[in-house]
């Protein structure tokens, strides 16, 4: 099977060819990714209008560089996938139009597929772990711990609150004038920084379960941030190394602790030897890895999180993703709609903070 996948529901426009032969290994064939970092970066943030502009303008592009670097055709494609949400509407039916303009004018059978299900499904296609798993999806907009039985199938032990850890990271760096997006660079700053310096907060560490609250970090930061202004004028390049390395101590502690109950949690469900998967934007942090793995290999947990170009936001995933439902027998029509919110566990639709 080979699979063409579309994805625009952010700040990146992406299409890709993930191919999967029977009882193989899936393959990317080719992986596009164009980034808006800089349509946006006057804003301090994402700009759905502009946003969405830049996907109806690049996706055609992106779709023949794709087919292109698999040196591939439309009519090699057994399917084409797309991010049909959650995400900024715009820039999701963007995609959407054109995926089914590629189905109405091929013939070949259209599936939306969830951007979460893209990031939660990541580490099959690129380590190739089995069903059942548990999932820490990080980041721009979630944050949730997940117990994945199939493509379609996913239950949520925990999750954030209010603000998703990718959402903290870009707005520490926003506060101390660091340039977007702020995970890495506030992932370099932290490592030249002392984490002992600033005592952020780990919020919810009093409470058993595996929901997290990101956002008194930000609040603290400013307080600090502002107290070294009013003492001494401005901030030196140590103390913005310093701030960066206590916030990011303080997420990857928290994230290491509430590892540790969902795993717990899991178990009662899943008994046996589990496996950890890190997926999302915020995966792609070495501290939060590094963090991840001492506490699986701490629980006799199998670890494994997607290479960094796999997790921040692509289209091999939505193509995988579009795979395992294409092979499940789901096919969607061309009044599939884009939707901007769109929670993975369907089972409670009452979920709170599951960011966008
Ligand atoms: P979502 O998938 O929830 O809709 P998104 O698609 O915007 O949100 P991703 O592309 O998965 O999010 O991740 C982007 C986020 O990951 C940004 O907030 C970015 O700052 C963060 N990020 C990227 N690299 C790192 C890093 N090294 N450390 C921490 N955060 C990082
Ligand atoms: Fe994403």
């Amino acid at each position: 099977l080979t699979i063409l996948g579309l994805e625009s529901s952010c700040d990146d426009t992406a299409a890709a060819v993930v191919r999967q032969a029977e009882g193989a290994r899936p393959e990317v064939l080719s992986s596009i990714v164009f980034g808006q970092t800089e349509l946006h970066s006057a804003f301090g943030g994402v700009v759905p209008e502009i946003a969405a502009r830049a996907h109806a303008e690049k996706l055609d592009i992106c779709v023949r560089d794709a087919l292109a670097e698999a040196g591939l055709t439309l009519k090699d494609m057994n399917a084409v996938a797309v991010t049909a949400g959650p995400g900024l509407i715009g820039g999701v039916m963007s995609g959407v139009m054109c995926a089914k303009g590629i189905a109405a004018s091929t013939g070949l059978p259209l599936i939306g597929v969830n951007h979460l299900a893209g990031h939660a499904l990541t580490p099959r296609l690129t380590n190739g772990i089995a069903y059942p798993y548990l999932m820490l999806l990080v980041s721009g907009g979630h944050c949730q711990y997940l117990l994945v039985r199939g493509p379609e199938d996913f239950s949520r032990l925990g999750g954030t609150i209010d603000d998703a850890p990718g959402e903290a990271f870009d707005k520490t760096a926003r506060l101390l004038g660091l340039p977007q997006p702020g995970g890495p660079s506030v992932q370099a700053e932290a490592e030249q920084g002392d984490p002992k310096r600033f005592r952020f907060p780990r919020p919810l560490l009093d409470r058993p379960d595996c929901n997290l609250s990101f956002s008194g970090l930000k609040t603290a930061l400013m307080r600090m941030r502002d107290q070294i202004v009013a003492e001494k004028g401005g901030l030196t390049r140590q103390d913005r190394a310093d701030l960066c390395a206590g916030f990011q101590a303080a997420v990857v502690d928290t994230l290491a602790e509430k590892t540790r109950r969902a795993i717990r949690l899991y178990l009662a469900e899943q008994p046996g030897q589990p496996t950890v998967a890190a997926a999302g934007g915020v995966a792609a942090n070495t501290a939060i890895r590094a963090a991840l793995e001492t506490v699986c290999a701490e629980a006799g947990a199998a670890f494994t999180a997607p290479p960094l170009r796999l997790c921040t936001d692509n289209a091999a995933m939505i193509a995988y993703a579009g795979l395992e439902r294409f092979k499940a027998g789901a096919r969607d029509g061309l009044d599939l709609t884009a939707r901007p919110r769109w929670p993975l566990d369907q089972s409670s639709p009452a979920l709170i903070g599951s960011g966008r």
